[in-house]
């Protein structure tokens, strides 16, 4: 049961996130890789046999397996996850002027890619339930602002052509695709899900990352998994496939000698020094989710009785990755998240806010946006707390 207070216990937090987590660890970091399986003979292999650039076994295998846990048709693997929407977007057509809708609550290289094209990001409002974006009031905003046209949609205040909706699954919870993929039918807007926070994340039984053209993950250091840095994109289109990887590939046309390109193309492709890793740590995948799943739960009990702040939880119709785990502080609590988050950070639980809203970013404060109100309230009140596999 919640009760309403006036001040937060802070001491009763700390308290609580330390109930959780293993008593020997003084400084608790917010997400830390782990290696616990084939990932030194993996990565020795590829020194061994000189294997480490852009081709070898590791990448094949990498991808293969990519795709068989997403029950995605193909799977390619590239540097990161930002080059991964940068592809993803160049796929979808998007050009120099053309508009994208990105949620405002969301890491900065989802707004980056879509820059990376020419194009402007156009930022949406999330809901408290996911932390997605919230299609009931994109739709009501879409109405009012766009006009469809025989060519697509376009904004009825910049003139521009809106191409692109980029869907984000926030710390590992799906947002509520079905509407979402509704709305961009409708408004002839194609879907990337942006699911570099999503691995092992399903959205009504099945896998994140299949409701879009074309969907992306990540496996920086922080991430679930991890190759040091890398990233991949997901489709279940072959063709559309197919050409993803050969722009992520400098556009080589393939042939035993002769070095030939027939586009500008990028040099995105992961190399299988990082697929090594990426192969050890899908072989532990299932184990980590479980783990993560586990000390989701022991947050979640250990919150339950605590006054002023919720546990945030999967919405009802997903089951989340729990990549980062998250906190709200009640409404009238606002005031108490900077308090709180030096407390944590001087006690040794390394905690921080969810990041800066992208309209309020230098570089994107002039760009077309909606009324973020549900954003903003969440800024102001959410903690993530740590979430590595290992505690
Ligand atoms: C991590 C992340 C990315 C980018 O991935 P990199 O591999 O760091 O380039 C993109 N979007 C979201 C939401 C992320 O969390």
């Amino acid at each position: 049961m919640q009760h309403l207070t006036s001040e937060l216990d802070k001491n009763a937090v700390l308290k609580a996130i330390r109930s959780c987590l293993p008593p020997d660890r003084m400084t608790v970091e917010l997400h830390e890789p782990f290696f616990s399986g084939n990932e030194w003979r993996y990565v020795k292999e590829c020194l061994d046999t000189n294997w480490v650039s852009s081709s070898g076994k590791f990448v094949d295998a990498f991808e293969r397996k990519l795709a068989e846990f997403t029950g995605a048709k193909r799977a390619f693997a590239v540097v990161n996850g930002t080059a991964a929407l940068h592809i993803s977007l160049k796929m979808a057509g998007v050009d120099m002027n053309d508009e994208v809708l990105v949620p405002d609550l969301t890491f900065v290289a989802t707004a980056n890619a879509v820059t990376y094209c020419g194009a402007i990001p156009h930022f949406i409002d999330c809901e408290e339930r996911t932390l997605g974006i919230d299609a009931k009031l994109l739709n009501s905003y879409l109405k009012n602002i766009t006009e469809l046209r025989e060519n697509g949609c376009f904004n009825k205040i910049t003139g521009r052509k809106i191409k692109v909706l980029i869907a984000m699954h926030t710390f590992g919870h799906p947002t509520d695709l079905e509407p979402l993929a509704a709305t961009c039918k409708h408004y002839h807007l194609t879907l990337i899900e942006d699911a570099a926070e999503a691995l092992g994340s399903y959205y009504k039984s099945k896998h994140v990352g299949n409701w879009g053209q074309f969907s992306i993950l990540s496996f920086n250091g922080n991430k679930t998994i991890t190759t040091g840095g890398g990233g991949a994109i997901l489709t279940n289109d072959e063709a559309l496939g197919v050409r993803a990887k050969h722009i992520a590939t400098t556009a080589k046309l393939s042939h035993p000698w002769a070095f030939n390109h027939d586009e500008i193309g990028y040099n995105y492709r992961m190399p299988n020094i990082n697929a090594a890793l990426g192969v050890a740590q899908m072989e532990k995948l299932p184990e980590y989710l479980k783990r993560k799943r586990a000390l989701a739960l022991r947050y979640k009990e250990a919150f339950a009785d605590l006054a002023g702040v919720t546990f945030f939880e999967e919405p009802a119709f997903a089951k989340s990755s729990y990549w980062l785990n998250a906190i709200l502080l009640d409404k009238e609590l606002k005031g108490e998240l900077d308090p709180l988050l030096k407390y944590l950070t001087e006690n040794g639980i390394k905690s921080r806010p969810v990041w800066t809203l992208m309209h309020k970013l230098a570089m994107y404060r002039d760009c077309p946006r909606m009324d973020i109100s549900v954003a903003e309230d969440i800024e102001s009140r959410l903690i993530n707390i740590p979430s590595s596999a290992f505690l």
